[in-house]
């Protein structure tokens, strides 16, 4: 607003920093502070409950990473044209937790950029060009990902090389309209062949959608049928998230061709990756050869092995299931006697809740910002309020949690 003063922390980010082009949560800014297991502080001492960070998969502030993280930088932190044991470790660590035949791994820096070098993997090894995704797709920042998210397209555009899938709605999900989409979509392609299918293993941006193996198990013979390589974006639902086991699309019962990680991998110090078969990347081999500087550099890897250290010793991947089943049964209880309340849906500790319309959904959150509770909305129209903790919420978080949203929901009502 106008009384914004001109020396105030919003007013000077927004000056110094695109303005409207990096906009924030919430309508009052947040200026957090600290950061402790479920919990954020803010500048003002005021205590949050964290029901939106995955990044924070571990929780904020794991003593684990820092100390490792902080061991690690204070003894070398390089680039990653050197051996380094832990980062070697690391991919081989990370490569057990992955089906047959996916046996070779390549870091990043970040979700976008193992999406950019999975497109370019599977353009290198197919010879094509195109892509099919969801209809409300994120996928990353980059010129090339901007274009495989339809959910950022502006009004109007389409880039002529990208065909679209009606994500999975309803009932009657089977293998064959998976695959039934996937071809509908290769034909709206008009003159390109596809490379890749790709799609957010839950549907994350199309609303937090319940996802029938069958339908994904559609998708990705829908995209071999079509030429194409199929890449399971574990971005968001990776990392215990759904639990028990470690990858969403395991659950699916699929084996993708490519598989991308990021956010949570290294609990807020960058590190993203791609999983593949050997194959694929020799074809990229033969002509290109691949360097990221920052990519699983010792410090990095020292935050991989921690996040999957704490993550396997503590048993959260199965906490998330327990967790996430209490927490989806409370928002049915609650939606069950609010008119703003509709469908619940999710897996693990993830929940996405219908609102009525998108200013309800945002009036919601907002209101639950006043209640000391941090979450979001999503979807296609961005009427899904979105709950998405770090794993280490426990009952006592659920029940802080459905508290406030009760409180909310009479306080918007
Ligand atoms: N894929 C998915 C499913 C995501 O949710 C995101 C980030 N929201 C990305 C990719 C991009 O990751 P990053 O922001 O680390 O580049």
């Amino acid at each position: 607003t106008n009384a914004i003063a001109p020396t105030s922390l919003p007013r000077r980010r927004a000056d110094a920093m695109g303005g409207p082009l990096s906009p924030l949560f919430y309508r009052q800014p947040l200026e957090l502070v600290r950061g402790e297991g479920p919990w954020l502080f803010a500048r003002d001492s005021t205590r949050y409950l964290d029901a939106y960070n995955n990044v924070a998969v571990i929780g904020h502030a794991h003593p684990a990473v820092t100390r490792a993280v902080g061991r690690q930088l204070a003894e070398l932190n390089t680039h990653s044209r050197y051996l380094h044991a832990g980062i070697v470790d690391l991919a081989e660590r990370i490569l057990a937790t992955m089906p047959d035949p996916l046996d070779t791994i390549l870091f990043t820096t970040s979700g976008t950029e193992a999406n950019e070098l999975a497109w370019r993997l599977a353009t290198e090894y197919t010879g094509a060009t195109a892509a099919v995704i969801a209809e409300h797709a994120y996928h990353g920042s980059s010129k090339w990902l901007a274009d495989l998210s339809s959910n950022e397209w502006p009004a109007g555009y389409r880039p002529a090389h990208v065909a679209t899938f009606a994500a999975p709605r309803g009932d009657g999900m089977t293998e064959s309209v998976g695959a039934h989409r996937i071809s509908l979509a290769v034909q709206s392609l008009r003159t390109e062949r596809p490379a890749l299918v790709l799609a957010d293993s839950q549907f994350t941006s199309e609303g937090i959608l319940d996802v029938p193996g069958e339908f994904v198990a559609g998708l990705v013979n829908g995209a071999h049928a079509a030429g194409a390589l199929y890449l399971a974006d574990e971005v968001q639902s990776g990392y215990g998230r759904s639990g028990p086991q470690l990858w969403r699309f395991l659950l699916a019962g699929v084996t993708p061709d490519l598989v991308t990680l990021g956010k949570p991998m290294g609990a807020g110090y960058p590190i993203g990756a791609v999983v593949t078969r050997r194959e694929i990347a020799d074809v990229l081999a033969s002509r290109y050869e691949y360097f990221s500087t920052f990519a699983a550099t010792p410090a990095a890897a020292a935050a991989g092995h921690a996040v999957l250290d704490v993550l396997t010793l503590t048993g959260l991947p199965d906490q998330a299931v327990a967790i996430g089943e209490l927490l989806r049964n409370g928002l049915r209880d609650l939606a069950s006697e609010s008119k703003l309340l509709g469908e619940v849906r999710g897996l693990g500790l993830l929940a996405g809740v219908d609102v009525t319309s998108r200013k309800a959904a945002k009036a919601l959150v907002s209101e639950l910002v006043n209640q000391g509770v941090l979450a979001g909305n999503t979807g296609p129209r961005g009427d899904v309020l979105k709950v998405r903790p770090p794993l280490v919420w426990e009952e006592r978080h659920v029940a802080l949690f459905l508290a406030a949203l009760r409180r909310a929901l009479s306080a918007i009502a």
